[in-house]
């Protein structure tokens, strides 16, 4: 298969390191701030950042609805973070007018794990991967409900919010609560770009 291009949302958050993650797994990574970018996509990533600052940036340059359009059509897509709140079907504790592109049918809680706790770092296990992964939670949200057909990925290991979901899959869409973009360790991009280049991660279903 041809080499494919992931894009990055790339009108806010961290959007150098997915660059840079993605371009070490050998795939033509670019930045997305326009339709005509979008378009360009065989895959994109919401990155982390401030969700009610994404939506609006993307309604003001007009990316909102192509975004909507490509996710719902098949696109696969990665959500980290706040890119996790915006592919959620409905989020509790946004903003009131605040809104997301949807897809994946759970339910966020923003900043869930409480101000006290604003960054922390656990390691997990993540469903297709042999090793624990190291996650960096910075204002995280977690998945507070999911729908019949979205698969659970991983849970907090340890601590009060032990259990707690903190990345799905649905179908083409796959989110996490944390950053994985931000230790180095390029196993979830690796795992996305299966998911790209196959339709599946390489965990057995
Ligand atoms: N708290 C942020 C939000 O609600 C998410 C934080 C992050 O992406 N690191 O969008």
């Amino acid at each position: 298969m041809t080499i494919p291009t992931i894009g990055v949302f790339a009108l806010q958050g961290d959007v150098r390191e997915h660059l840079a993650a993605l371009t070490g797994l050998g795939v033509e990574a670019i930045s997305v701030r326009r339709p005509a970018e979008l378009e360009a996509c065989d895959a994109l990533v919401l990155p982390g950042g401030e969700s009610t600052t994404m939506y609006k940036l993307a309604r003001t340059f007009e990316l909102f609805e192509p975004l909507q359009k490509r996710i719902r059509g098949g696109m696969p897509t990665l959500g980290t973070c706040a890119g996790m709140i915006m592919l959620a079907d409905r989020i509790e504790g946004g903003t009131a007018d605040q809104e997301t592109l949807g897809g994946l049918d759970i339910t966020v809680r923003r900043n869930a794990f409480g101000r006290q706790v604003d960054s922390f770092e656990g390691d997990l296990e993540f469903a297709g991967l042999d090793a624990p992964v190291h996650a960096v939670f910075i204002r995280a949200p977690w998945v507070e409900e999911i729908g019949p057909a979205v698969e659970v990925l991983a849970r907090v290991s340890s601590g009060e919010a032990a259990g707690r979901i903190v990345a799905v899959r649905q179908g083409h869409l796959m989110a996490t609560s944390f950053h994985p973009e931000v230790d180095g360790d390029g196993r979830i991009h690796r795992l996305f770009v299966d998911l790209v280049s196959t339709g599946s991660t390489t965990e057995a279903p």
